[in-house]
């Protein structure tokens, strides 16, 4: 059963990220997956209504703590969580790329495609540097089709 096996991934993809599978992580992870774009915490909460919206953050912000999503903070008046390609884990992310993010459907989409470096120039004033971002911003192909109409 597709189900049954897509359940069974669910719980080895939280079990392998060192994170237990209660049942909120494994249906937040499931919309996650399902819906084939990056989503705010509304957007979820709305999918897996009538869900506590604590709840559901709490469980984003393990997911992003253990390497499973990363949270774009700068896509707009809202964070929207995007899955890891992998290689992230609880120590560190190592998705460093751009989120494109589409000027006409608001859809926020990571940029894995593209690769970006800083580098300081020398002599310059020594930053405490957490996080780069870097949005790109434009029509998402699904719009330039006509498809998002
Ligand atoms: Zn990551
Ligand atoms: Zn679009
Ligand atoms: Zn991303």
């Amino acid at each position: 059963m597709v189900w049954k096996k897509m359940n069974a991934n669910i719980i080895d993809s939280l079990e392998n990220a060192g994170v237990k599978a209660t049942p909120m992580r494994m249906l937040v992870l499931e919309q996650m997956l399902l819906q084939h774009r990056n989503l705010t915490l509304s957007e979820i909460e709305n999918l897996l209504s009538p869900a506590d919206r604590i709840t559901i953050y709490r469980t984003l912000q393990t997911f992003v703590k253990s390497g499973i999503a990363h949270v774009i903070e700068n896509a707009g008046t809202v964070a929207v969580y995007a899955l890891c390609a992998g290689g992230c884990s609880h120590q560190s992310h190592t998705d460093s790329h751009p989120h494109f993010i589409c000027e006409q459907c608001g859809n926020v989409t990571c940029c894995t495609d593209f690769v970006y470096t800083l580098r300081q120039k020398p002599h310059t004033p020594e930053y405490m540097i957490h996080k780069v971002e870097m949005t790109i911003k434009g029509v998402c192909a699904e719009c330039v089709a006509g498809l998002n109409r």
